[in-house]
């Protein structure tokens, strides 16, 4: 088990990374990608920056810097985190990844869900996490929403209780391998049915299907996803954050994930707070 798992090495990961590491601390960080700084074109507001650089260099730049500290640097995408009442335990479809304490710093979700209905019917049938709330769906037929390794998470949860499972990919192209058990349904959706309570969907060419459930898992899972899976609490549909650490103790948030403005100075500032609060978090 590290001390600190970091998923992300993005600016706000890494920066959050050295300020555990010069702590002493065994760090562990996980990232699927080179997040919003990879597609930057040129970064010339950086501080220190003699020359621009493209995100991408900063990127590596940085996990050399976080390497040559001493961390560990995993390249995995992680569909699932908890806290199993030691450790934090963040999982992805091949690997699991542990740390007394944890900062997540996946950057900006940014993925919205264009489908009329969705927003309207949230917490009435329209869930954004299978494991909070796969119970309220036993032997019932429920959908996910979704195309990738994220989705995928979702419909193992989801195939454990309900009687169905059905993939809506919505059109997206399909990114990961799905059970033989579970229906996959390509066309676009044009909107979801039900005034109060979800129904279904409604396809663009107009057919329906009926469903109990829709779990929406586009994409990666992001910071919000899955500080929901580990527990933490909202308010106003915010995460409650005090200084950088959520309602669960030892869980923290850094960078474009909390919101507010997404910028590398910004995200490296959040690093660093969010990386000294969980060193004096795990010396308490
Ligand atoms: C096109 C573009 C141009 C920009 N130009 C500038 C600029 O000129 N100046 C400036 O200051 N800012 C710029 N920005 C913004 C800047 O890139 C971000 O503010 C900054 O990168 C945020 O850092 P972060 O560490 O919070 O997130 P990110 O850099 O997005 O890093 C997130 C990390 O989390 C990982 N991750 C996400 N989900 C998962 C998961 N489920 N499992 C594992 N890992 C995961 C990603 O792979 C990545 O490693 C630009 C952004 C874009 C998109």
């Amino acid at each position: 088990m590290s001390d600190v798992l970091i998923l992300g090495y993005g600016p706000a990961g890494i920066s959050a990374s050295l300020y555990a590491l010069r702590a002493g601390m065994d760090v562990q960080i996980v990232g699927k990608d080179s997040g919003a700084l990879g597609k930057a074109h040129l970064i010339e507001n950086y501080y220190g920056l003699e020359k621009p650089l493209t995100g991408a260099e900063l990127v590596e730049v940085g996990k050399k810097q976080a390497l040559a500290l001493g961390a560990k640097i995993a390249e995995d995408e992680i569909t699932d985190l908890m806290f199993d009442g030691t450790q934090f335990v963040a999982r992805s479809q091949s690997a699991t990844y542990t740390g007394k304490a944890c900062i997540l710093a996946t950057g900006s979700a940014r993925k919205k869900v264009a489908i009329k209905g969705v927003s309207e019917l949230e917490g009435h049938g329209v869930s954004y996490c299978a494991v909070c709330d796969a119970f309220f769906y036993r032997g019932k037929d429920v959908a996910v929403l979704g195309s990738g390794e994220y989705a995928l998470n979702e419909v193992n949860e989801l195939l454990a209780v309900a009687k169905s499972v059905t993939l809506l990919t919505n059109a997206a192209e399909i990114t990961a391998k799905f059970p033989e058990n579970v229906k996959i349904e390509t066309r676009k959706i044009s909107e979801l049915l039900g005034e109060t309570q979800f129904a279904g969907a409604r396809f663009e060419d107009g057919e329906e299907i009926k469903l109990d459930g829709f779990f929406v898992a586009l994409g990666s899972a992001s910071a919000v996803d899955l500080i929901r899976k580990a527990g933490a609490m909202f308010e106003n549909g915010k995460p409650i954050l005090n200084d950088f650490q959520t309602s669960v103790p030892g869980l923290f948030m850094a960078g474009d994930a909390t919101g507010g403005t997404l910028q590398v100075s910004v995200a490296v500032g959040e690093g660093a707070l969010a990386g000294l609060a969980a060193n004096k978090f795990l010396r308490e």
